[in-house]
Formats: structure tokens, sequence, C-alpha cells
């Protein structure tokens, strides 16, 4: 085969050579060591846990080393195009705090080393492909998708291997000829790679996660571009991720498969091959066994689902190094207060099989997360998932900020703040009887109390009831109601013989509660009453005392 005829033949308008493509993208200066690694998310409209896993380890590895993190839009699959997908995708990562150096960006892009958007880039994919067919390792194919077919039925009779290989790789050899005459007639092809590899062969290859491994040979010819003149992820993965000077990919271990095309790719263009990490599924336990995360059935899947119920980016973002690395935890423990960036992380610490989401877990993460945020940080965080899923929270809360931000902040601080949220949809139940519209009483007090008793202790409390008392008179004085009642105000004396009083002190509490939130459970009452002021703590009393 005149390979310099069939180039021509087949790209007549190409007239650059690979090194006009590595003059026009040259090395990166970095220093020693610095990782250049991307995501590379197909833009399909659907992000999802595995792209952010994905993310996160590539971005601490790049930014932990000095390195560049970037991000490519593999749009080479028109057909699972979504519009305004890009978009989404590149606002999703941009609210997980994924900070990319270079890349494409919702205005274009932004670096040297694009265009970042893989169609954009057909122009340079030609040139290596080019290239193949000169050096005898590509070549066209006119099978249309009826003889595909029928090569998969005679596969399946003769119990053969699936795929476009050996005997079945009918345009692998055809004369020059056969191929005029179908590019003569306009017939739409494909370019393959031709493979030598064999099945029989093993390859070894070790992962920067999974370790050793002994993979089979790629003996199929796989396409490189299709009939549009794009390329198949595979092949772009090898041009861009030579031309972008990538040093580690990350990617899902459903690519290993794959990995051995992708090594014989990168030989035969003369590239040398990033250095791998794959890593291993997301699983949940379903009954008894682990199953990876599905699309159609686990809603937490996608990233959107954290968002609208209010996880803080946070909360994800700890709960992921929980599960990312195996140290974390303990690090966490010894540092309870140190920025997480701070975590030294390490893909030596991930789980190879892949790891287990487990929703309690990212809860109680998220619950330690929020307690330990300032209170103008909550009141922001709050404020901002408000303005898209709770609008009257939203009105409610910024109507008078310093208000809101007092209720925010009762129990946070200190040692051991409360715990109150894992998701900042829980804020409203929370707080909303402090907002005199929104306030009902939603709790009834237990039969067992008179209700001459509880009239008694509300009306007893209002007598002598300060605003100005600390917490300790303002406690005192409820004891002192509940002395007179003949409630014991001391809890021990209480449990050595209840039978001696009416009831204990904190049932006057109680009494207090259920008048001034409408509930059973609240917030410390004091410094409840201290933000409704006495006004307003009376008239939710009063209003109390005339349904007894
Ligand atoms: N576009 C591929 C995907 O979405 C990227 C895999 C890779 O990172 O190389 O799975």
């Amino acid at each position: 085969m005149d390979t310099i005829a069939l180039a021509t033949l087949l790209f007549p308008n190409v007239t650059k050579t690979p090194s006009d493509m590595e003059a026009l993208f040259p090395p990166r200066t970095l220093s020693e060591g610095a990782v250049v690694s991307r995501m590379a998310p197909s833009p399909t409209g659907f992000v999802h846990l595995g792209n952010l896993v994905q993310g996160l380890t590539s971005e601490r590895m790049c930014h932990q080393s000095g390195g560049t993190l970037f991000l490519r839009v593999e749009d080479t699959d028109a057909k699972r195009e979504v519009a305004g997908a890009v978009e989404i995708l590149i606002e999703s990562l941009k609210h997980y705090n994924i900070h990319f150096d270079e890349g494409a960006t919702v205005d274009g892009d932004n670096g040297i080393y694009g265009p970042y958007r893989q169609r954009q880039r057909a122009e340079i994919y030609h040139v290596y492909a080019k290239q193949l067919v000169l050096e005898g390792m590509a070549y066209p194919c006119f099978c249309t998708e009826e003889e595909l077919a029928d090569i998969r039925a005679r596969q399946e009779a003769e119990k053969a291997n699936y795929g476009y290989f050996g005997k079945w790789a009918v345009w692998r050899d055809r004369p020059m000829e056969d191929i005029e005459a179908a590019l003569a007639q306009g017939m739409p092809w494909v370019l393959r790679f031709r493979s030598t590899g064999s099945i029989e062969n093993k390859i070894r290859f070790t992962d920067l996660i999974k370790g050793n491994l002994e993979l089979t040979e790629n003996d199929m010819d796989h396409v490189l571009l299709k009939s549009d003149g794009i390329p198949t992820y595979h092949f772009a993965h090898a041009v861009d991720d030579h031309l972008m000077h990538t040093t580690h990919v990350v990617r899902g271990d459903e690519w290993l498969p794959t990995l051995p095309f992708h090594l014989q790719l990168f030989r035969s263009l003369g590239f040398k091959p990033p250095k791998y990490l794959h890593i291993g599924p997301l699983m949940k336990m379903d009954g008894e066994s682990k199953r990876k995360l599905s699309k159609r059935k686990d809603p937490e899947l996608a990233l959107t689902y954290y968002r609208e119920a209010g996880f803080p980016v946070a909360s994800v973002y700890e709960y992921l190094m929980t599960v990312l690395n195996s140290n974390f935890e303990d690090w966490r423990r010894a540092n309870p207060d140190a920025p997480i960036d701070s975590f030294k992380f390490s893909y030596k610490k991930m789980n190879p099989a892949g790891s287990l989401f487990d929703a309690a877990k990212l809860r109680d993460v998220s619950k330690n997360v929020i307690s330990r945020m300032s209170t103008d940080r909550i009141y922001d965080e709050v404020v901002a998932w408000a303005s898209d899923y709770d609008t009257a929270l939203h009105s409610h809360l910024t109507g008078d900020p310093s208000y809101a931000k007092s209720i925010l902040s009762i129990g946070r601080g200190g040692k051991k703040p409360r715990k109150d949220f894992a998701v900042l949809a829980d804020v409203r139940p929370y707080l909303d009887f402090f907002y005199d519209d929104w306030f009902t009483v939603t709790d009834t007090y237990p039969d067992t109390f008179d209700k001459a008793d509880i009239k008694a202790a509300l009306e007893g409390f209002m007598k002598t009831f300060d605003g100005a008392d600390d917490m300790n008179v303002w406690f005192d004085k409820i004891k002192a109601v509940a002395e007179g009642l003949g409630f014991a105000s001391d809890m021990k004396a209480y449990k050595e013989n209840p039978e001696n009083y009416r009831g204990n002190v904190a049932d006057i509490s109680m009494f207090l509660r259920v008048a001034v939130t409408g509930r059973l459970n609240s917030p410390d009452m004091y410094a409840v009453m201290q933000i409704l002021g006495k006004d307003r703590v009376f008239a939710r009393i009063n209003a109390m005392i005339d349904t007894l």
C-alpha cells in the first residue's frame, strides 16, 4: 500500500505535521513533581458524584503539588449532547469549588493549550490521524451499519469474539482501488487503528491506585475518527493528554478495559503515556449486597440532589474526603478546626476497589461541618440555599439579618456546638417559631398535668420575669415559681421522693416552652426569650393562658 497516496487521499487539506503541533503546544514550565491533570467530562447534562470524586482527586493532586488543573469538555459524542449541558457542567463544578487553572469556561477558553472543547480540535486530530495513515497504522473502513451488524451475527453464530479484528476486519488490507472507488462514490468512512496486538499476550502495567495489573493486549481495529471526522474518546484522549501535557490521568475504572488500546495508541503516536489512576466505583448497600450507584435507581448520584437537599458544599467535600482517603477521619479528629485544604491528600490512601456511599454518614459529617461554621457563615449558606429553594425563608432571613443571626448563633461556638442541622433545609423547621407569622402551637401539654398548675406557672413566671436578668437569675426565678406551686426545684430531691411533689422544675420549663415556641422541644429557652423579647414572650404566654 502506498501510504503517502492514501494519506493524501483521505486528508487532502491537512498540511500541518505533528512537529507543527508540538511547537504550538510546548511543554509546560512547572517545577519538578508538579502534577498536571484534568477533568474531562462529557456534557450530558447530568453531573454526578463520580465526576466530583474524580475532580477532587485531580484537583488535590494538582494543587498540592504546585501543578495545573484544567477542564476539557469531551463533546465528541453528539448523540449524547444536551443543550446547555456545558454551562450546567461548568456551573456545577464551580458550585463545588473546583478551581480550574485553565480550560473551558462559560465564556470560552482560558489557557494556551486550547481549544478545550474537543469538537473544536478536529483539525488537530486530523494531523495525527494522517500521520498514522502515513505510517501504515490506520486505514479507512467503509462498512455500513448493516455490514457491521452482519459481521456481528456471524461472530455470534461462530461463537467468536465480537468486534472488528483479524479476519473480520474486512477493510484492513483492501487495495487502494477499492478505497478510491468507495471514496469516489461518496461512501462515508471511519478511520480505524491497525492493531498488531494479540489476545494471547498480556501487558503489565502499574496503576497508581490499583497497583500492578496484567491486562490482555488489544487486538481490535478500533475506530479513531468517526465518519463526521470527529475522534472517538480513545484517540482524542491520547492526542489531547499528550498535547496538553497531562502528567496524571484520573478517571473511572470503567476505562480499564480499554487501557491496553490507549497504551498502544500512545506508543503508535510516539507519545509518552501519562500516569494513570483508575478510581473504583461508588457503591451502596442494597440489602445485604453492595452495588454500584445507578443513575436510574439512585437520586443521590446526581449532584443536584445535594444542592436541593441543602448539603453545604463544605459538607459534601468533607464527606468525600472521608470516602477518598482512609486516614482523613483520624486527621479530622486530631485537627477539628483546621481548614480542609491543609489535609495532605494522597492517592495512596484510596481504596482500589471503590468506596461505599453511606447517606447516614454524610448526614453526620454534615452536622459536624455545619456546627463548626460561624454564625455569619451559616447565615450566608442558608440565605444562598433559600434564595433557590425556599423563598419565604429567604425573605424572612434577609428582612432582618441581625435578628436571623441572633437565632442562628444559639449554641454556636464553644467546644461542643449544637448539631441541629444536617442540611440547610433543617433550618426553617428549627427557627420558624421565631417569626410571628410562622408561629403556631403544634404540641400540646401532656394530660398528666393540671391546667390550673400550668396556668399558675405561666402567670407566676410573668410576675417576676425581667429581660435584663442573666441566665442564673432567670432560672432561679423559674425555680421559685416551681417551689411556690409544689413542684421540686431540685431534681435530685425530686428523683428521691417524686411522690412529695406535683412535678419538677423541668415541667415548669416545659409549660413555658410550649407556650413560647409551640413545641415540646426547642433551642435553649433563655436564649429564645432573649431574642423574642419580653413583649412577644408575654403575648404568647397570655395567648396560651386564654386557651387553658
Ligand atoms: N469523557 C470521559 C468520561 O466522561 C473522560 C474520561 C477521562 O477522564 O479520561 O468518562
